[in-house]
């Protein structure tokens, strides 16, 4: 039998604001075990909370870049559980009066285009963060109280595929808008999914479970996968679907029961009367809109138009906002060294270069992120954030293969190397003797060494077999070591080959 699988995601993301939510301790990741903690994030008995008003803002921001309706009145309130993480026995989140409702976002999955519909965007505090070492447990209330934003989405996803899809159009949208710096080894994007399956056609939904704070987008990916399979299994073998929480275990691969709907918390969910309800004038609301960053679908068109290249490489270079943003400052430095030497008016020899290399300035600049970039990138398994090779360099790079300084194979070794210790093109093709032979007299006399030194090839381009060329053009390359004009090398030995045949 066939299944469908239906998917929710709530996403909680920790915003990019300098202190917490609802006092003054400040978010840097990373410092000693409670070093940024006071009364008010510590549940004192008797603190008092104030709203981060940056919090309010980045969410309504998010709100409006996802399409979301903005509550006019949005208020807090206490969600009652008892755990250490949170020792004033609530968190302070919204319940039915939340900053953001609706929107969506479009995602594309196995090459189709879909929008997911949310159900609503709330603020909240983030929670202490327990640690277990052997038998003990500790708390590190650094995290506590920082402000949290969690996406709700709607029931619409039907594939693991689609999630994954979903959480990266997600990020990229919250970079584009400086709401969160989206790091996810700093848990700035927790997850919980919930997941069910039906058989294919039947209207009403199977029960779902749900897996709690997925770190990596990969995790949601995987456990989906995992669950997804198990339900199907169950009900194969005539078995019945638990409401339940589930866990995913990383290190085996599977997701295992946490706790039964009949274990679950009733919340008690009541507005938090230390906190004033928070009203958005149409105002307040217009003059956030006003300020909306540019978004990738946007940047994508702007791409196209301001740097003339095609709608393909403007998607890919979009989709992430650092990829796109070492594009843009990679074509303004080659802009401005085009500016500088047509000052000078020392304009590179206009010799006939290979076709890719034909390709100049911005698309050239796309061709070598798209290709060597993206390759050496998911080589390494890191960010174009940390490739050592940086926008100017890789502008410079662009101008010396266009002045066939160095030829396109040589150009290779180069981004490769630079891309490992950085540095500056130029120096680097000096230093290592790898500027191209395009000196005529230097090529002529290789070429007719390896003329004189392979006769057999000779004759039998004479004779016909054109593969002949290919071979002296080799070994002409070996000669230079790979520096000598490949296209020159070419032409003159076909020239010498063609009009000395007697
Ligand atoms: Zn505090
Ligand atoms: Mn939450």
């Amino acid at each position: 039998m066939n299944y469908s699988a239906t998917i929710g995601l709530e996403v909680h993301v920790q915003l990019a604001t300098r202190t917490k939510m609802f006092c003054a301790c400040n978010t840097d990741f990373g410092s000693p075990p409670n070093t940024h903690v006071c009364p008010v994030c510590l549940g004192y008995p008797g603190a008092l909370p104030v709203i981060n008003e940056e919090a309010v803002r980045l969410t309504v921001m998010t709100g409006l870049m996802l399409g979301s309706e903005i509550n006019p009145f949005s208020k807090f309130d206490r969600k009652n559980y008892f755990y250490p993480d949170m020792p004033k026995n609530y968190q302070i989140s919204q319940y039915d009066r939340p900053l953001c409702i609706g929107g969506a976002v479009a995602i594309e999955a196995n090459g189709v285009a879909k929008t997911i519909p949310l159900t609503r965007i709330h603020l909240e505090e983030d929670v202490a963060k327990n640690m277990h070492v052997r038998n003990a447990s500790s708390i590190d209330f650094n995290r506590a109280g920082h402000p949290l934003m969690e996406v709700v989405t709607e029931p619409e996803l039907d594939s693991s595929e689609e999630a994954f899809a979903f959480l990266q159009a997600l990020k990229q949208i919250l970079l584009y808008g400086g709401i969160s710096p989206c790091n996810l080894e700093e848990g700035n994007l927790r997850c919980d999914v919930n997941c069910s399956v039906r058989p294919a056609g039947q209207p009403a939904l199977g029960v779902k479970t749900e897996i709690k704070n997925l770190n990596t987008f990969k995790g949601v990916f995987q456990s989906l996968q995992y669950e997804i399979k198990r339900q199907i299994a169950v009900l194969e073998s005539g078995g019945t679907i638990v409401q339940e929480t589930r866990r995913w275990e990383t290190e085996t691969g599977i997701t295992e029961s946490m706790r039964s709907k009949e274990a679950a918390h009733d919340y008690r969910y009541f507005p938090d009367p230390d906190l004033m309800p928070v009203v958005l004038s149409s105002e307040q609301i217009e003059c956030w809109k006003a300020l909306l960053p540019e978004l990738p679908r946007q940047r994508c068109d702007r791409l196209v138009r301001q740097y003339s290249i095609p709608p393909y490489d403007a998607r890919v270079l979009s989709a992430d906002k650092a990829m796109a943003d070492y594009f843009e400052e990679a074509c303004r430095y080659y802009a401005s060294s085009q500016a500088t030497r047509s000052a000078h008016a020392v304009a590179p020899s206009a010799a006939a270069g290979d076709e890719k290399l034909a390709k100049t300035g911005p698309k050239a600049i796309s061709n070598w992120l798209m290709t060597e970039m993206l390759r050496l990138l998911s080589e390494k398994g890191i960010d174009i954030d940390q490739a050592a090779i940086r926008p100017k360099a890789l502008a410079e790079l662009v101008r010396l293969a266009e002045a066939q300084v160095v030829n396109s194979n040589t150009a290779k070794d180069v981004f490769a190397a630079l891309f490992e210790q950085g540095g500056d093109p130029e120096l680097w093709v000096k230093q290592k003797g790898l500027v191209q032979v395009s000196d005529a007299g230097a090529i002529e006399a290789m070429v007719e060494k390896a003329m004189a030194d392979h006769p057999g090839s000779v004759a039998d381009f004479r004779a016909g077999k054109s593969a002949a060329l290919q071979f002296l053009v080799g070994q002409v390359m070996r000669a230079s070591k790979g520096k000598a004009h490949p296209q020159r090398v070419q032409e003159l030995l076909k020239k010498k080959l063609t009009t000395t045949a007697n």
